[in-house]
């Protein structure tokens, strides 16, 4: 787990924000789920994960419960929708950590955050098209070049089913060809046996079926008209067959998007897709759903690879430097924050020295200073610091003339 320290937390914030600037522009509500539920919750996302098998953080509280923090959000949105029941279509956004014990590396740590969004109550194709544009508006938004977008459906459960099983009956064949871990992964999921990057496994899953030939004509229609609204839209995407995610609750769209500076392991910057029966399970009515997830930690380290979306400027505009004892200091930046003008000071008392090379370090554009001549004369002296001459103002005309002088300022 790490500590997100500035500049990174300014990067950190500013990339939430627009996210949730967006989302709230298109009619999406924040939800704020809480980091922790009841262990079933979650297991309910798939015993055949290692999301919940493996990697969760569940532990018994002081009152006996089990309960585990939260390692993905779709479930806890859909315990929210089956214990609230609001009206739909359900358009929620969120932001915050998710933790998991995975072995931490770059691009992949125990806890990390994600932003993202669920749409509830609605099956409409064009939904599906909706959620993956905003999700590729805002990394284009982030000014990222080299993320890919991989689409794919799992068709209706029935055909999700069917295929699973001629996957199984296809990688059984392999027998011991087929590497130790995955004959593991075969009798849990044979699915996720498509995931497999081992040379041993490489054979069986090129030959391995596809999921198209198990679509029912509904599956293979929605997903049509998924395709033809992202080119409608301009997105451009790649079909993968093998593209199945980790979760177990996905059924027709799903999608991920790639990061192209990332090791291989690592290049899944978010992804996505519709599910069944998860709010059902969870003791809601059947209710259709889609949405996706954002690595924030991925992602940022993606904008730095590719040298985009740096940091904010984290400067305030005024440097207020007090050699008469810090008191005018503290009324002056105490009137300029309420005035809206960002203002920092030293402390300490300080000489005047010490005290201008804080200011030099602040970034501000300007700094008043307080001398002994200026507090006897109710004056103040305004330093423009990136060159200009310094000149002297009345102590109540203050406010006024950083305003006139500040580039930049409302
Ligand atoms: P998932 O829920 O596994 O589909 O993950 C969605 C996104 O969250 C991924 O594409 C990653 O960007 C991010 N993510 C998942 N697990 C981790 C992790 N352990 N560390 C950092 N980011 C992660």
């Amino acid at each position: 787990m790490r500590d997100i320290v500035a500049p990174e937390s300014a990067r950190w914030q500013a990339f939430t924000r627009i996210f949730g600037h967006n989302a709230a522009a298109a009619g999406y509500q924040l939800l704020i789920p809480p980091l922790m539920e009841d262990l079933g919750v979650f297991t309910r996302i798939g015993e055949a994960t290692d999301v919940v098998t493996k990697e969760m953080y569940d532990f018994t509280d002081k009152g006996g419960r089990r309960v585990a923090l939260r390692p993905e959000f779709t479930a806890g949105v859909c315990r929210a929708y089956a214990e609230l029941r609001p009206l739909t279509p359900w358009k929620v956004w969120y932001s915050g950590s998710n933790f998991r014990y995975e072995k931490p590396q770059r691009g992949r740590y125990r806890q990390f955050d994600q932003v993202g969004v669920e749409v509830l109550g609605s099956d409409d194709a064009y939904v599906d098209v909706e959620v993956i544009a905003l999700a590729w508006d805002f990394y284009r938004q982030l000014g990222l070049q080299q993320v890919t977008l991989v689409i794919n459906s799992l068709g209706e459960p029935a055909d999700r089913a069917a295929y699973v099983e001629a996957l199984r009956q296809h990688f059984e064949a392999a027998g011991t060809t087929l590497s130790e871990q995955s004959r593991e992964t075969l009798l849990k999921n044979p699915l996720r046996v498509l995931d497999s990057k081992r040379g041993e496994d490489a054979g069986s899953v090129e030959s391995a079926p596809t999921i198209s030939e198990f679509w029912s004509p509904e599956a293979g229609e929605h997903f049509a008209t998924v395709q033809s609204g992202l080119t409608d839209l301009g997105i451009p995407f790649t079909l993968n067959q093998r593209l199945v995610r980790g979760l177990d609750y996905y059924r027709r769209t799903t999608f991920e998007f790639q990061g192209g500076t990332l090791d291989s392991a690592q290049n899944a910057l978010g992804g996505g897709g519709r599910y069944d029966g998860l709010v059902e399970s969870l003791g809601g009515p059947p209710t259709p759903g889609i949405g996706f997830s954002l690595g924030v930690d991925r992602t940022l380290l993606a904008c730095s690879d590719e040298g985009v979306f740096s940091a904010p400027e984290l400067a305030v505009q005024v440097f207020v430097v007090d050699t008469t004892g810090g008191r005018e200091a503290m009324a002056i930046t105490h009137e300029l924050r309420r005035a809206g003008i960002t203002a920092d000071r030293a402390y300490d008392n300080r000489s005047m020295k010490a005290q201008m090379k804080a200011a030099d370090r602040s970034g501000a554009q300007l700094a008043v200073i307080v001398g002994t001549d200026e507090q006897t004369a109710a004056a103040a002296m305004i330093r423009p610091m990136r060159g200009g001459e310094q000149f002297r103002v009345e102590r109540n005309e203050l406010v006024e003339q950083l305003r006139s002088q500040l580039t930049g300022h409302q």
